[in-house]
């Protein structure tokens, strides 16, 4: 068993991080993310101090499963404390990656442009894109020997779950557990089996099955400690047609008052996924009644504005079209079927602060129905805010809430409180009460729910012998635990 630090992603799912030791002084570090909401490290890290709060001295290597910055939003603090070894992530996430830190610059640390590109010339000469499925040899002292391997995660695009194989000569398993070596038939352990390597996987974020644009994930042949993520733990999705059905009925009844719908989305997967997904529902409904404007003319779905207000979700998805050799095989049909499933007429893209601004006050004062999608997710920051501010007190508008809300965030405060009297929100110190109507589509997640987490073990040929749950809350992790040491008591599960 090798040992595994946890420092983030342990009491909530956020600040992603996670340190394996190949040997008593190297190790390897999985994802260096951002705390959000009141999640912390439990060592000193949280929303607001950001600071790297371990020691270092042992780590040689980072791999990065993908670009979300609850991943990846620490990175400049590990570059400043001196981490020079090699970074490791997919080739899309390699193109993906230095927009993410950029954004995350000037909106946490500094506009300075020298500041910034020093950083970001700093990541370039660090990066080093792998292919999935392909083993690379991390850079080791002392004659240790480990390899690394992406595979899809299917939660953004270039998202990966990271295989280590370390080389070893005390590496064994015990009597009665199923065991296969790869090609040869099952066969049940007579005794304890040594082994010359250990694989450890580390799920990332791992995506539904069916996911717009992404392949899904398959299980690896094998992993013999396994750090997986919970987010779901304690719940089943919809099926895809079933959540795009209720993503265009949401839609549909929200629309019906002539309202400005609000979808706070992560600018990166979240906003392109249901830009593919709105694509389809327009082109299958283009002529179908959705809403009036104020004086009463009716509106078809190809007549509703699509406003995506964020320039990181526009950078992102000219980055997400340049990468359609990436995609699932359903979008490259549509691509290629002359469909353009990320770029349609009817979205308008806002760049420039002033711009923002006069459209938030243009649809506080609107007579045509839209739907806006603008980050963060969470509604913690970026400008979902302002329209946040601006329109929830009118009954007409609705948010839609899409993706998971974590303790402590404005989303999580809305979702919480809008049904209550009074019900409130706070911004900057400020009280916004909360009279729009509040839906969330759960189905709609680009976390694999409980069945998915399950499924991916399961699919295994050669079962782990520990699993680490991180990265949900408690009881998502409680009841994943219980489900898992069900279906496979001879497997240690720990919730760090
Ligand atoms: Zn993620």
């Amino acid at each position: 068993m090798l040992d595994i630090k946890h420092h983030g992603a342990v009491q909530g799912v956020t600040g992603s991080c996670h340190e394996l030791f190949i040997d008593s002084d190297q190790s390897v570090l999985v994802d260096c993310g951002l705390f959000q909401g009141a999640e912390t490290s439990g060592s000193g890290a949280d929303s607001n101090s950001l600071e790297i709060d371990f020691d270092l001295s042992a780590v040689q290597a980072l791999v990065i499963t993908h670009v979300h910055i609850d991943h990846v939003g620490r990175l400049p603090y590990l570059l400043a404390a001196g981490f020079t070894g090699p970074i490791y992530c997919s080739k899309p996430s390699a193109k993906l990656l230095p927009l993410v830190i950029e954004d995350a610059l000037k909106v946490g640390v500094t506009r300075n442009a020298s500041i910034i590109k020093a950083c970001l010339d700093r990541l370039a000469s660090q990066l080093v894109p792998l292919d999935y499925k392909v083993w690379t040899n991390i850079p080791l002292n002392n004659n240790a020997k480990a390899q690394v391997q992406l595979c899809r995660a299917g939660h953004i695009l270039g998202s990966a779950y990271a295989i280590f194989r370390v080389e070893g000569d005390d590496f064994c398993r015990p009597k009665g557990t199923t065991y296969r070596t790869e090609g040869a038939a099952d066969r049940q352990l007579q005794g304890t089996i040594q082994q010359k390597y250990w694989d450890v996987l580390f799920s990332g974020d791992l995506g539904a099955p069916y996911s717009p644009l992404l392949c899904a994930p398959q299980s690896p042949y094998r992993a013999d400690q396994l750090v997986l993520e919970s987010t779901y733990g304690d719940r089943n999705h919809e099926n895809r047609a079933t959540r795009r059905q209720r993503l265009q009925q949401s839609l549909e009844h929200a629309l019906s008052d002539s309202g400005t719908v609000l979808i706070p989305a992560f600018s990166i997967g979240r906003t392109q996924e249901l830009l593919y997904e709105l694509e389809h529902i327009i082109h299958q409904n283009k002529q179908k009644a959705v809403s009036k404007t104020r004086s009463g003319v009716s509106l078809n779905w190809e007549d509703i504005d699509i406003i995506i207000d964020s320039p990181l979700a526009s950078r992102f998805t000219d980055v997400y079209r340049s990468l359609a050799s990436y995609w699932d095989d359903e979008a490259k049909r549509r691509l290629s079927s002359g469909r353009h499933p990320l770029s349609f007429e009817q979205v308008t893209t806002i760049d420039d602060h002033a711009t923002h601004l006069q459209t938030v006050s243009y649809l506080q004062r609107q007579t045509r129905p839209a739907i806006v999608i603008a980050a963060s997710g969470m509604c913690a920051g970026g400008r979902i805010v302002n329209y946040l501010k601006a329109l929830l007190g009118d009954a007409r508008n609705d948010v839609l809430f899409v993706g998971y809300q974590a303790t402590g965030t404005p989303g999580r405060d809305i979702l919480k409180y809008h049904n209550k009297p009074n019900g409130y929100v706070m911004f900057d110190g400020e009280r916004y009460a909360i009279n729009a109507k509040v839906q969330q589509i759960s189905g709609y997640s680009a976390h694999a729910g409980q069945r998915d987490l399950l499924n991916f073990i399961n699919r295994m040929r050669v079962k782990p012998q520990k699993i680490h749950l991180v990265h949900g809350d408690d009881g998502a992790k409680r009841t994943l635990k219980g489900l898992i040491e069900k279906e496979y008591p001879k497997c240690e599960v720990v919730v760090p």
